[in-house]
């Protein structure tokens, strides 16, 4: 498409468009994104404020997988109720993986859906695996294989997906005045802000945190519209028609 402007003063302005392939980047808005915070008491929050609680299918099978473990074990080898109960132990392991990804797409679902763009916190799953008290939740979770979900559902419809990485203090930090609450503490779920008396939840802080970075990334124009004055120019006349993406 091709469109001539002309101004009083009788310059003359050419401006191009060419479909180069690439559909368009969808409009964020900030009543449109949400930022997720991970954790292992709750399974995600939101930056609306919701809860979303961990399902902990494999903690509540804990207990009947431990029985079956044992069954198993006293059974004579090559029998067939040792056969059995091998069967019976592997149907409980796949009916905890079934539960954990009709759940884990639920979820993901309703997120896609609800949202044009998402902002999580890129997930370091191998240092959290060393810890050995978290592994067991880790594992139920599943946090890499709920990411993945996100990844490519995002994809399919079209959502903005934005990771951002582990380097940023989101929960010590106040979403309200930005203040960093250095003696933030891991057993510290709630807090005031000294600096602006902010009431404070520390995972919807951290969600509301990851929200911002996420929209400060894609609202800020990568790279400055550069080239001739002229064009430049013809921006700043046809300013209404086009106004750049903003949070509203
Ligand atoms: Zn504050």
């Amino acid at each position: 498409m091709c469109t001539v402007v002309s101004t009083l003063m009788g310059k003359f302005f050419i401006s191009i468009v060419v479909e180069d392939g690439n559909s368009p980047p969808p409009k964020v808005t900030d009543q449109k994104s949400v930022g997720i915070d991970v954790g292992l008491a709750t399974y995600i929050t939101l930056s609306t404020g919701e809860k979303v609680e961990n399902p902990r299918h494999l903690q509540n099978a804990l207990k009947r997988l431990r029985c079956l473990h044992r069954r198993l074990s006293k059974k004579e080898r090559g029998s067939r109720n040792r056969e059995k109960a091998r069967q019976r132990l592997a149907s409980c392991y796949e009916r905890i993986g079934n539960q954990r990804a009709v759940f884990q797409h639920k979820l993901s679902m309703r997120l896609i859906r609800e949202n044009q763009a998402i902002m999580v916190e890129s997930l370091n799953i191998g240092g959290l695996i060393r810890n050995r008290r978290l592994a067991q939740l880790i594992a139920d979770a599943a946090w890499s294989q709920f990411l993945a979900m996100l990844r490519y559902k995002a994809k399919w419809y079209g959502v903005t997906l934005i990771e951002i990485g582990r380097f940023a203090p989101m929960s010590k930090r106040c979403h309200g005045c930005g203040h960093l609450n250095e003696r933030l503490t891991m057993s510290d779920r709630t807090w005031t802000c000294p600096a602006c008396l902010l009431p404070l939840d520390r995972d919807v802080n951290a969600a509301i945190n990851i929200k911002m970075m996420g929209l400060g990334s894609i609202i800020t124009p990568r790279e400055p519209r550069a080239g001739p004055v002229e064009l430049s120019a013809l921006a700043e006349a046809s300013k209404q028609e086009t106004s750049p993406i903003r949070a509203e």
